[in-house]
């Protein structure tokens, strides 16, 4: 995604954001609140029209499309906050995710997603609303996967969550992406995406200040204090 810019009537929320995934890897895109994040990944997700800008998965243009479609082309969204039915059991949301895969596969993908997080399984057929909020989490990464993405957008997994379970969705967010999936992932909590991102992206004010290897961003923390604050890097 190049140069994306979006607005809210007179907000220009988002003035410049380029970022990009790649198959296998984790993209992790740092910013305080209000940076522009979510309105990006929502954008390119097919959720907001943008302004400007150019967006494309595997060399096909994508930006102005609607959800419905980005997902049918490879690229799925887990929202920020998770977005769980909760009167749903677990297995009645993952099929939900599957609306725009074909039918016959459901079943299929279902099973590969226990697999992956074998909790789901345990808990099938119980309602949503009762899991913990990182097996909810769990829960969004495979509704999501239910159409088989090439590409999954991530808004916050960890936000809400407790220090150990952020550990573990992290390594979820890790696993996922070693099965061939790309990640972008937006995210608060530098410290635990940083010891699974590949590379990172960090926007300010609605535009992308500095892109690089990961390794370069815990080492340089400078750039991410710069935007996040003294205490956003443990050391
Ligand atoms: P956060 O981490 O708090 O979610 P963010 O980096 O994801 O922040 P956005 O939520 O994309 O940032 O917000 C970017 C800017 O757009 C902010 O100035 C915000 O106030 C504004 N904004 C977001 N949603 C709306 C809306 N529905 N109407 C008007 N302005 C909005």
């Amino acid at each position: 995604m190049k140069d994306l810019q979006v607005s809210y009537g007179p907000v220009n929320a988002v003035q410049g954001v380029s970022f990009g995934a790649e198959k296998g890897k984790v993209t992790v895109v740092l910013g305080a609140n209000g940076a522009g994040k979510t309105t990006s990944l929502r954008a390119v997700a097919g959720f907001h029209k943008p302004r400007g800008g150019t967006a494309s998965l595997d060399g096909k243009s994508i930006l102005g499309a609607p959800a419905h479609r980005v997902v049918r082309q490879g690229m799925s969204l887990v929202p920020e906050g998770r977005k769980i039915f909760f009167p749903l059991t677990v297995e009645e949301n993952l099929r939900i995710g599957g609306y725009a895969a074909p039918r016959g596969s459901h079943d299929t993908a279902i099973d590969g997603i226990y697999d992956q997080f074998p909790i789901l399984r345990d808990r099938r057929e119980m309602p949503a609303g009762l899991l913990s909020g990182g097996e909810q989490q769990m829960l969004a990464f495979g509704r999501a996967m239910m159409s088989q993405p090439r590409v999954m957008l991530m808004d916050e997994p960890s936000m809400g969550l407790a220090p150990t379970m952020v550990d573990r969705v992290m390594s979820s967010v890790r696993a996922i992406a070693d099965t061939g999936i790309a990640i972008l992932m937006v995210e608060q909590n530098a410290d635990a995406s940083l010891e699974i991102a590949d590379s990172v992206v960090v926007v300010n004010r609605g535009r992308t200040v500095w892109s690089g290897p990961a390794t370069e961003a815990r080492e340089n923390t400078a750039i991410v204090h710069a935007v996040l604050g003294e205490t956003a890097l443990d050391g």
